[in-house]
């Protein structure tokens, strides 16, 4: 088996069971950034200027969605040659941020909407000879799964 590392180095844990991505919080006014802020905090009223990681909620809902037909610039990394895929901009369940995020393998745009359950898994953006290259992005939680939860 080939070695699975992230295509973007530190955005979210290779834990690919229960995945998370890795934010940053501020310790002054506790906001949650993502990408990781690192240098000032972004929340106007807030001199704060440390961060700490935190890893991010796994589930969420679809705030919105798009089916993306252009090559998105760095740091997203898109497979050569470029195929269309949706993306979601997913809120966070516990910190309300919305997060963008490719859409699973097998989910059309079509089949998305607004206020969906969603979670986070790790997929392969693409490979070479000796690695398998992952990145995050967004699964429909299907109805079964949902009732079994409750
Ligand atoms: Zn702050």
């Amino acid at each position: 088996m080939k070695k699975r590392v992230p295509a973007i180095e530190g955005w979210f844990s290779l834990d690919t069971e229960k995945p998370h991505l890795l934010g940053s919080r501020c310790t002054s006014c506790k906001s949650y950034f993502f990408p990781k802020e690192t240098l000032f905090c972004r929340n106007p009223g807030c001199a704060g200027r440390e961060f700490e990681e935190v890893p991010l909620s796994r589930s969420g809902k679809v705030w919105s969605f798009t089916n993306n037909c252009y090559q998105p610039p760095p740091p997203y990394v898109s497979p050569d040659p470029f195929v269309p895929y949706a993306i979601a901009a997913v809120e966070l369940e516990d910190e309300k941020m919305v997060v963008l995020g490719q859409v699973a393998a097998g989910t059309d745009a079509s089949e998305l909407k607004v206020g969906m359950p969603v979670e986070l898994v790790l997929e392969k953006l693409f490979e070479d000879e000796e690695c398998e290259y992952l990145v995050w992005k967004w699964k429909p939680v299907s109805q079964a799964e949902e009732r079994s939860h409750v």
